[in-house]
């Protein structure tokens, strides 16, 4: 069964999608964007629309009292990077041979723009559907993954059976990420004059020795088939003295630490806590907090902790999305991991929640002043969409 697309509707796409890169959509800056996503899932025939409390755009359709497919799409983007040119200007979407430019066009409002119309195609077809389709277009993804989908989850009460994430995958089917987590380690020391360091305790001194264990931890990291080596990075760090003639008394630097699967927050800062205590330095180690107020006023509060998922090949939702990919492009996917992390930290990682990635644009212009996307890849995602929402959901 495959669900018609028209040229018409994606030319109608391609002209939403111009208006989403358009409109900048830093995070905790996303109203603009969320009010145009909200007018078009309104215009194309979603049931119902509206926006909870930390400000993400849910549209739903369907007839209840069925399974709960949720598609999740992020609209925020992130920021422009240095002053150098962009080959085209990064918020005019202009399109050339079929391929759209900007910021935000590849991660991830082409993702968003094929998930909406999905929907439209539904509607066209005439396609009622069991249980419940929810667009999800969510805030605040790149500084902090899986906080929106948290609020949707916890706090507005929508818990789907399914979830897809719609970053770039090139159309490919993605089963997992490893996970991130974010530490500080605050290193002390005693402050002497310079002239004297032998009086003081440099806290310098000490970071840089637990920075060698760092160092000689990291390639003995465990390592996962599927999504390889954790990893293990020092990214800032910072001292205070009372001046350049003063051995420092505090000293405190980041680490940006990959997780494979099996690793833990428990078991990572273990590993720092062994190094510390080899090492017999005055130091702590923590997990950073995420803090931001979203454009809707709510007061976002995170820890910088987000484990790593992987969905086994044989599950019926991988399952389904492969049949439906195969059945609707052509050829079978490839199955795959990212490189990158996300939303599926909290749906997969946290809550359980049958979790895959697929969508249009491909990773490697992600973030880069090359972004771009195919059109046909977004009309091609659409129709992906619609049809595993039928797969999965059933119609009447
Ligand atoms: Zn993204």
């Amino acid at each position: 069964m495959n669900i018609p697309f028209r040229a018409d509707q994606a030319k109608a796409m391609a002209g939403f999608l111009q208006d989403l890169v358009r409109i900048p959509s830093l995070s905790t800056h996303e109203e603009g964007v969320a009010k145009r996503v909200a007018d078009e899932m309104r215009r194309v025939g979603f049931a119902d629309v509206w926006t909870d409390r930390i400000g993400n755009v849910i549209g739903r359709v369907g007839q209840g009292g069925g399974p709960k497919l949720l598609l999740n799409g992020h609209m925020d983007t992130v920021d422009l990077g240095g002053p150098a040119r962009w080959p085209h200007p990064p918020y005019e979407a202009v399109i050339e041979d079929g391929i759209l430019y900007g910021r935000g066009s590849c991660d991830m409002k082409g993702g968003l723009a094929a998930m909406v119309y999905a929907v439209n195609a539904l509607k066209d077809a005439r396609i009622e559907l069991n249980g419940d389709l929810y667009v999800v277009a969510v805030v605040q993804e790149e500084p902090c993954e899986g906080l929106a989908m948290r609020v949707l989850v916890e706090e507005e009460g929508i818990r789907p059976d399914y979830v897809v994430l719609g970053e770039p995958s090139n159309l490919q089917v993605r089963l997992g990420h490893r996970g991130r987590l974010e530490m500080r380690v605050d290193v002390w020391g005693k402050a002497a004059h310079a002239s004297a360091p032998s009086l003081g305790d440099n806290a310098i001194h000490n970071a840089a020795r637990l920075i060698f264990g760092i160092e000689l931890l990291a390639p003995r990291l465990a390592t996962d088939e599927f999504l390889g080596q954790g990893t293990i990075a020092v990214t800032e760090i910072e001292s205070h003295a009372a001046s350049r003639n003063a051995v420092p008394d505090c000293c405190t630097f980041y680490i940006d630490r990959r997780l494979t699967l099996g690793e833990t927050e428990r078991k990572a800062l273990a590993e720092i806590q062994n190094i510390i205590n080899t090492e017999e330095v005055g130091a702590e180690v923590v997990v950073t907090e995420y803090q931001a107020t979203s454009y809707t006023g709510y007061e976002c509060r995170a820890r910088n902790a987000f484990p790593a998922w992987v969905m086994p090949e044989d599950h019926p939702l991988v399952q389904a999305t492969v049949r439906c990919v195969r059945e609707t492009l052509g050829d079978r996917p490839r199955l795959g991991r990212w490189s990158f992390s996300t939303d599926g930290t909290y749906t997969a990682g946290v809550a359980n929640i049958p979790t895959i990635g697929l969508g249009p644009g491909e990773e490697q212009y992600a973030h880069t002043r090359d972004e771009q996307i195919r059109l046909n890849d977004v009309v091609d995602a659409a129709r992906v969409y619609a049809r595993l929402a039928v797969e999965l959901l059933g119609k009447r």
